[in-house]
């Protein structure tokens, strides 16, 4: 399930997100589709599920595509 991004805390931990992934990758990287992701178009996402670490800690979230996190919900609707 993504972050609510509204929130100040929200918004310091997508910062932090986005500079471990340019400090992995050397730019802004999506985590489902591995293909380059733009400031204005990611979305963050947990690693491992939420429900199964209840970690909400910068190693365990992502960029992605919000297109990509859509496609990943939808899935699991699918096959849940
Ligand atoms: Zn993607």
């Amino acid at each position: 399930m993504p972050l609510k991004l509204n929130s100040r805390r929200a918004k310091i931990k997508r910062e932090k997100v986005l500079k471990q992934n340019i400090q992995l990758f050397g730019e802004p990287i999506c985590g489902i589709c591995l293909k380059p992701v733009f400031q204005h178009e990611f979305s963050i996402d947990h690693i491992i599920p939420r429900c199964i670490c209840h970690s909400d800690k910068t190693a365990n979230l992502m960029l992605v595509h919000k297109e990509c996190n859509l496609q990943k919900d939808k899935q699991k609707l699918i096959y849940s």
